[in-house]
């Protein structure tokens, strides 16, 4: 007996990931993501016994974080397959569904912590809290017959909180035979170090000073690193944050340190109009009352222009230039630039551009910088190292240590 695994997805590719791990006949799952490049109507999920029908070998699914491109596929697999994630995670993705319109997670089987260890059948896991762009992430330490593999997930070392990288550097999992690491910015074709958040910060803190006008800012929702660092610069700045409805919620359930809320000063919640139709048509009234001593009203935003950030999203595009808020703005894009590209985002700047709205990207990157990822292959010093999440394995090799690389769909002994 041994301890085997196989990536079916994210050996030569970012997004979809999904690694099996067998031990005696028995496997479980790690992460089981959407791919990014999914289209409508094919079916992306792996071929995997026990993922459709029936089958006692496979134990579950353990999930490193909330983000599709991890965990997106859940959904698909037969009910009851058993499944474990962080709290906070779980919370946050049931939270974002009513918005979103996604299909529902099944209930956690197994709640992710901080170095809680626990057993699935011959494995044992213990769960490392990671920093990433998604709230409550987890590596995963997995043991069987005496092997020993740690796999990454999604991390990095720039977040707001610093505290889980240097746990990880200062205790890190021992005796590794297989660190798999992902390796986004290597395919990225980026170098060394980058901005952190806190450098994110400064330069918006700067921004937001310097600009007369309304700014709107635009950053994932889920993203909620990202809601304390506008925040934080909104208040360096001396202006109210105000964050649209789906934010507010998220950041409610997630009830994480540093991650404002809708009651701290500084904070105010704008409805778009989309939301207030998914509210009325659900009748979920309870959403925006919640919220009512926070709200900011759309005939507000001219007369407050110098005083607020506000989170715009494309969909609001046109509520904005009914409002008359557009003139004398600055949009800030606070996410990957690649997706400017998209069809509602052309037709986002189009609007901008009529109104002489200026649009500046400022963005710091949700994965580990080159240096980070070559200091955790220090810390850990497993035997081999294996490329995941990464668009150039190739050069993944010739950038670390100890890399050996695999193929998507083949078994390999730990
Ligand atoms: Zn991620």
């Amino acid at each position: 007996m041994t301890l085997r695994a196989c990536i079916h997805r994210g050996a030569g590719q970012v997004g979809g990931t999904c690694v099996e791990l067998e031990s005696g006949g028995q496997r479980i799952l790690l992460d089981l993501g959407l791919p990014l490049d999914a289209e409508e109507g094919e079916d992306p999920l792996p071929n995997i016994a026990g993922l459709r029908g029936e089958d006692p070998s496979l134990l579950g699914v353990l999930v490193t974080h909330l983000h599709g491109d991890h965990c997106g596929l859940i959904p698909t697999a037969r009910p009851g397959l058993p499944m474990g994630i962080g709290a906070k995670a779980a919370r946050i993705l049931r939270e974002a569904e009513f918005f979103t319109g996604r299909p529902p997670l099944p209930e956690p089987t197994w709640t992710l912590g901080d170095r809680e260890s626990f057993e699935v059948g011959p494995f044992r896991i213990t769960p490392y809290q990671v920093e990433h762009s998604a709230l409550d992430a987890f590596a995963l330490l997995v043991e069987a017959e005496g092997r020993r593999l740690f796999y990454t997930g999604d991390f990095r070392a720039h977040g707001n909180d610093s505290d889980p990288w240097a746990r990880l550097l200062a205790d890190p999992p021992r005796d590794v035979h297989a660190l798999l690491m992902e390796g986004t910015q290597i395919a990225d074709g980026r170098e060394g170090e980058g901005p952190s958040e806190a450098d994110l910060r400064g330069t918006l803190a700067r921004r937001f000073r310097e600009w007369p006008g309304l700014v709107l800012a635009s950053w994932s929702s889920q993203n909620l690193d990202r809601l304390r660092t506008v925040y934080e610069a909104a208040r360096e700045a001396g202006r109210t944050l105000v964050v649209d409805l789906y934010t507010a919620t998220l950041a409610a359930a997630a009830g994480a340190p540093g991650v404002p809320v809708p009651e701290v000063d500084g904070l105010e919640v704008y409805c778009r109009r989309r939301e207030r139709i998914q509210v009325k048509e659900a009748k979920e009234f309870g959403r925006v009352r919640r919220v009512h001593p926070h709200r900011v009203f759309p005939e507000e935003l001219a007369a407050r222009a110098g005083e607020l950030v506000l989170m715009q999203r494309p969909s609001m595009a046109r509520e904005l230039e009914q409002a008359g808020a557009l003139p004398g703005a600055l949009a800030v894009w606070s996410m990957w630039r690649g997706y400017l590209e998209g069809p509602a985002e052309q037709r986002l700047q189009q609007v901008l551009a009529r109104h002489g709205v200026p649009l500046e990207v400022h963005h710091v990157s949700g994965h580990a910088y080159v240096t980070d990822l070559r200091r955790l292959v220090d810390a850990v010093r497993p035997v081999r190292v294996i490329p995941i999440h990464t668009g150039d394995p190739g050069k993944y090799a010739a950038t670390l240590p100890w890399v050996e690389t695999r193929q998507d769909g083949s078994w390999w002994d730990v």
